[in-house]
């Protein structure tokens, strides 16, 4: 079990205040940042960079998301202590426990199997229980649908229709969409059974969103 000690403490204080410089409002969202050690996801040789604003190699060729990124996203949920919440590609699990400061009604889903299996064990050995699954994620998870809300942690080529069937109405889908170098965050909210209503904000860049949904796993 790793130690949260008072100099980790500093320094996530540190990049809470980082974040709000550079604009993240919420302050649920920043507490959560803050109540979340981040270097609980890094080997001991990189805890330094815990709280660093960067996304950072987690194996398999993935990443866990750069801090502003979590926060923007989360941001953008307008996250509430009653939401029903599913991610898309739990990754080190480090968005997961963001989300589960904020409602304990956490799904998540990882396509990877050997990250859903650490994740998996870094849930229990903290005792989180977010709901976790191991599949793709492209295609939501129709069997709890639906969500009030769906954040995709992976860049998608669009944005798929089966995530969009999966939002209860005033729900809100927050992913990043575009081809492989950079990707548009759009939020979707469901304004009716057939409406929804797209904002666009910042280019960000995110590891491809595989998966029949997604990009074409062997391209
Ligand atoms: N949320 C993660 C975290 O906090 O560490 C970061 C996620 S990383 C940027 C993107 C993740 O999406 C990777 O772990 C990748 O394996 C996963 N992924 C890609 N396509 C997926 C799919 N179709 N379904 C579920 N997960 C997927």
């Amino acid at each position: 079990m790793e130690t949260d000690l008072y100099k980790h403490k500093g320094m996530r204080r540190g990049l809470v205040q980082h974040l709000r410089q550079k604009g993240i409002r919420d302050e649920r969202v920043l507490a959560a940042i803050d109540a979340v050690p981040r270097h609980f996801f890094f080997d001991k040789a990189f805890v330094e960079q815990a709280y660093q604003d960067k996304a950072f190699p987690i194996g398999e060729g993935q990443t866990i998301s750069q801090p502003y990124t979590v926060a923007f996203q989360t941001e953008l949920l307008r996250l509430r202590p009653t939401d029903k919440v599913l991610e898309i590609g739990t990754g080190s699990g480090y968005q997961c426990c963001v989300l589960l400061q904020i409602t304990p009604n956490v799904y998540t889903i990882e396509y990877n199997k050997p990250l859903y299996e650490k994740a998996r064990r870094f849930f229990a050995r903290y005792g989180l229980k977010p709901n976790t699954f191991h599949g793709d994620g492209s295609e939501g998870l129709p069997m709890h649908a639906p969500y009030d809300k769906i954040i995709v942690t992976a860049g998608a080529p669009v944005v798929p229709r089966s995530l969009l069937k999966q939002l209860n109405v005033g729900g809100i889908l927050v992913i990043p969409v575009g081809d492989e170098s950079t990707q548009k965050m759009l939020r979707i909210t469901r304004t009716t059974e057939t409406e929804f209503e797209q904002e666009s904000f910042d280019d960000f860049k995110f590891v491809p969103l595989l998966g029949r949904e997604g990009w074409d796993a062997g391209a």
